[in-house]
């Protein structure tokens, strides 16, 4: 089984760096199951390309310390010439460093989208699998059909190199639907560590899941509710305990991480007085009061049911709470001004935006960014762009009954650069949440600066 990797970035010899692999040398390295050779079949500074070959030892198969599980009792097989799990093992291996997007000597180009290729042959599964597990990723998908079920298959894009190394090591098995050793938890945290940032949202998942994981259907669904995309419902939803455990394993949540990239951007403008506009239940506040840079917050909202809950959370009416005037809540409407938190110098806009109808929009601006005009206001906002990743969500529905609009990314900037142009504030965005390639993150962000404009 054969796979190749080449890109036509300029100096495409940078593909040895990013490999880990000098491109002047044949490179062996001793398997369980086999020998993986790798070589560069072409090397120019218009294209560079790695070959990647495997060769699996039949005997050693079913024989070897490498036996493979469940092989025993076929000598004759496929197993040494399809592409399968042991092409995964193989670039888990061989190249280790790239999958985990690192370069010694290339970290920026490690970071940066490339224009890519690979091939890899032979592989099953047929063509509409093929297509169907590749595309969604971007990827522009060629399969050259062979003898006995058997293709080739072809992918060109433009992406991270430890993008493709990750779909391909996830991807390979599971058009092979069978691995060649037992799958148990393990695999479980492989599969989603490889799959971090793509196969959440890919409209496969199910069955890149089952067959990834030999169709075990236990693994299978606790991979599946690890792997559940973070939706706008969890933002409001309940405040669920985790174990210790799941706390190591689940990777932040899209409040979490909105809360804390907030946080990151107030403390980078060197804000000292807060105000948080549409505070809602006080998680920001609640999250900001551990922070001993800040002298003062204020919470403001028009929802009385809200602040009641926020003073409950924030334990305001309790002897053992936040120290006197360190933080307060307020009750006001974020369209008409409001003298009592005008002398902030961040303001923070979460997830609020969306929700004031488009003509009252124009009054908020004006009211916080033309009147109280702080320092450093952070806005965040749904990323429309990133809906049609949501199962659930039927197109162009929105993701909360009280949104009254979702902007796309394009959408987003011209406002925000449109405000920052009519009041003087420069702009800085931010993306929130795991991050797709052609879709972006669920969160967008802006920080807004007067010191920058
Ligand atoms: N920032 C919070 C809440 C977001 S929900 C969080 O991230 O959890 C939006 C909040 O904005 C709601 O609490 C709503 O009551 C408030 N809100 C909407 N329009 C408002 C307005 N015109 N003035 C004040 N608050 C408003």
């Amino acid at each position: 089984m054969y796979l190749s990797l080449a890109t036509t970035h300029r100096p495409a010899t940078d593909l040895g760096f990013l490999l880990h692999k000098n491109p002047v040398r044949l490179h062996e390295t001793a398997l369980t199951f086999g020998k993986a050779f790798l070589f560069y079949p072409e090397v120019s500074v218009e294209r560079c390309e790695a070959a990647l070959v495997l060769d699996v030892d039949p005997i050693e198969l079913v024989r070897g310390k490498g036996r493979a599980d469940g092989l025993l009792d076929q000598y004759v097989n496929d197993r040494p010439y399809a592409a399968s799990s042991f092409l995964s093992v193989a670039l888990g291996r061989v190249l280790g460093t790239a999958m985990a997007g690192n370069s010694r000597e290339r970290p920026d180009l490690a970071a940066t989208a490339l224009p890519l290729e690979a091939a890899v042959t032979p592989v099953s599964g047929g063509e509409a699998l093929i297509r169907g597990l590749f595309e969604p990723l971007g990827w522009n998908v060629s399969v050259d059909v062979l003898p006995a079920d058997y293709a080739t298959l072809r992918l060109s894009g433009t992406a991270r190199l430890q993008a493709l190394l990750n779909h391909l090591y996830v991807l390979i098995p599971v058009l092979d639907n069978d691995k060649h050793y037992w799958v148990g938890e393990d695999e479980v945290t492989k599969l989603l560590k490889r799959g971090e940032g793509w196969l959440e949202t890919h409209p496969a998942r199910e069955t890149i899941v089952g067959r990834y994981l030999k169709h075990r259907r236990g693994l299978a669904r606790q991979a599946l509710e690890r792997l559940v995309p973070e939706t706008e419902k969890e933002a409001d939803g309940r405040d669920e305990r985790l174990t210790r455990e799941d706390a190591i394993e689940i990777p932040l949540r899209l409040n979490d991480q909105r809360l804390e990239a907030v946080v990151e951007a107030l403390r980078a403008a060197r804000a000292r007085k807060i105000a948080d506009l549409g505070c809602g239940e006080g998680k920001l506040l609640q999250r900001l009061l551990r922070e001993r840079w800040i002298e003062s917050l204020v919470g403001v909202d028009a929802s009385t049911l809200s602040l009641d809950r926020a003073q409950r959370r924030l334990k305001l009416d309790l002897a053992s709470g936040p120290s006197l005037g360190r933080v307060r809540l307020l009750h006001g409407a974020l369209t008409y001004r409001d003298k009592r938190w005008e002398e902030a110098d961040a303001a923070a806009l979460v997830e609020v935006i969306e929700h004031l109808d488009s003509d009252r929009l124009p009054a908020l601006e004006q009211i916080v960014f033309g009147i109280a005009r702080p320092k450093t206001a952070v806005v965040t906002t749904p990323n429309a762009d990133y809906n049609v990743l949501f199962p659930n969500l039927p197109p162009g529905e929105l993701r909360h009954p009280d949104h009254r609009f979702e902007w796309t990314r394009a959408q987003f900037h011209g406002w925000a650069e449109e405000v920052g142009r009519a009041h003087g504030y420069g702009l800085a965005f931010g993306e929130i949440g795991s991050r797709h390639e052609a879709f972006g993150a669920p969160t967008q962000m802006a920080v807004f600066s007067r010191e920058a404009a």
